[in-house]
C-alpha cells in the first residue's frame, strides 16, 4: 500500500495530520481535539461543549436498514451522546444537509420530523446550519451546542490504575439490529425489534452523564460509538493506563443472546466491536460502587454493569477465568 495514501496513515494519522497545522492552543480552549466535544470558556460561570458529526450516505446510513424519519433521529442523537459523554446539557443545534435535487420534499419533511422528535426530547433548538445540492450521495452534518459546569466536567484522561470500569447498558444490540436489517429475516419478532430500535434509534445518557459529572464519582467518561474495544483504548491513550475487562461481566440482552444462537455467532463479538450502542463508559473508585449502583438506579430505573478495572500495563486485555488476551480493536474506523 503506498505510504502516501489515507488509507496508510488511518483515521488516527488524518487527525494528527490536521492538528500539527494548529499546535497551540488558544488560551479560552480548555480541552481541543481529543475528547468527546472541545471544552471552551466564555467568560461565563459555564463552560461551552462544541462536538460535530458528519454522516454520509453509504458509510453511516442506509434507506434499506434505517427510515429517513429515523436518520434525522440519529443524526442527533450521536451529537447528544457526546454531550453525555462530557456531563454536559446540549442546547443548540445546526444542521448541514447536502441532497440530490431529485430528492422528493416528503423525504426532506421526514428527516426533520426525527430530528425534531429527538430535539424536543433533549431539549434542543435548531439555529441554522447550510443546504446543498449534491450529484451523488447526500451528507449530513450537524454541530451541537452544550454548557457544563467546570466541577461537573469529565474528559476522557482522568481514569486511575484500579478504577472500576462501567457501561451504562448492554452492549451489541445495535450491530444486533444492523444484521437482522441487512438479512432482513424474522424482522417482526419482539426481541428482533429491540435490537433494531436500538440501531435505529439510539437512546443518548444525557440524565446519566450530567447526574455522574455532577456527582464528581466518575473519574473519566466517553460514549460508545466504535464499540467498546477501540473506546476504551481512547480512555485508556489519554489517562495513560490499560484496562482488563471481565468477559463474564460484558452485558449482553436476552436477545442479543438469542440472535447470536440463531446465527452462529458469538456475541461478545457484537459486543466488544460492534459500536453504535451509545451507552457510556466511565471509569470510577471501588470504594465508590454502592453509589454508583444507586446512582444508577435512581437516575435509569437499573444499575449499570461494572465490566472491568483499570490497571498500570497498557493495552486493553479480555479476561476469562485464568485466561487474558490482548483485545486489538476491530470497532470502525475511516479510512
Ligand atoms: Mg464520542
Amino acid at each position: 500500500m503506498s505510504k502516501d495514501l489515507l488509507s496508510y496513515v488511518g483515521e488516527s494519522g488524518v487527525i494528527r495530520l490536521m492538528q500539527r497545522f494548529f499546535p497551540d492552543h488558544a488560551h479560552y480552549v480548555k480541552k481541543g481535539i481529543g475528547d468527546d466535544c472541545a471544552v471552551l470558556e466564555t467568560g461565563g460561570k459555564d463552560l461551552l461543549l462544541v462536538t460535530t458529526d458528519m454522516l454520509a450516505e453509504g458509510v453511516h446510513y442506509t434507506t434499506k436498514t434505517t427510515p429517513y424519519e429515523d436518520i434525522g433521529w440519529k443524526a442527533l442523537a450521536v451529537n447528544l451522546s457526546d454531550i453525555a459523554a462530557m456531563g454536559g446539557t446540549p442546547h443548540t443545534a445546526f444542521l448541514s444537509i447536502g441532497l440530490k435535487s431529485s430528492t422528493p420534499v416528503s423525504i426532506l419533511e421526514s428527516f426533520m420530523r426525527g430530528f425534531r422528535e429527538m430535539a424536543c426530547e433533549a431539549g434542543v433548538f435548531l439555529a441554522g446550519g447550510d443546504t446543498i445540492s449534491v450529484t451523488s450521495h447526500s451528507v449530513i452534518s450537524v454541530t451541537l451546542l452544550g454548557r457544563c459546569s467546570p466541577e461537573g466536567l469529565v474528559f476522557r484522561s482522568g481514569a486511575r490504575v484500579g478504577d472500576d470500569i462501567w457501561v451504562s447498558g448492554f452492549l451489541g444490540n445495535a450491530a444486533g439490529g444492523l444484521e437482522i436489517l441487512l438479512r432482513n429475516e424474522h424482522k417482526e419478532e419482539e426481541g428482533r425489534q429491540m435490537l433494531i430500535s436500538s440501531h435505529q434509534r439510539p437512546a443518548p445518557r444525557l440524565k446519566l452523564g450530567k447526574a455522574l459529572g455532577e456527582s464528581g464519582l466518575a473519574h473519566a467518561m466517553i460514549d460508545l460509538s466504535d464499540g467498546v474495544a477501540k473506546d476504551l483504548r481512547h480512555i485508556c491513550d489519554e489517562s495513560n493506563v490499560g484496562a482488563v475487562l471481565d468477559r463474564g461481566s460484558i452485558p449482553i440482552s436476552e436477545p442479543l443472546q438469542a440472535l447470536a444462537r440463531d446465527l452462529s455467532h458469538d456475541p461478545i463479538d457484537w459486543a466488544l466491536n460492534g459500536g453504535e450502542d451509545y451507552e457510556l463508559l466511565f471509569t470510577t473508585l471501588p470504594e465508590d460502587r454502592k453509589k454508583i449502583e444507586e446512582l444508577t438506579v435512581s437516575v435509569m430505573g437499573r444499575t449499570a454493569a461494572r465490566i472491568g478495572f483499570v490497571v498500570k500495563d497498557k493495552g486493553v486485555w479480555l479476561r476469562a477465568g485464568s485466561m487474558r488476551t490482548q483485545l486489538t480493536h476491530r470497532g470502525y474506523t475511516h479510512f
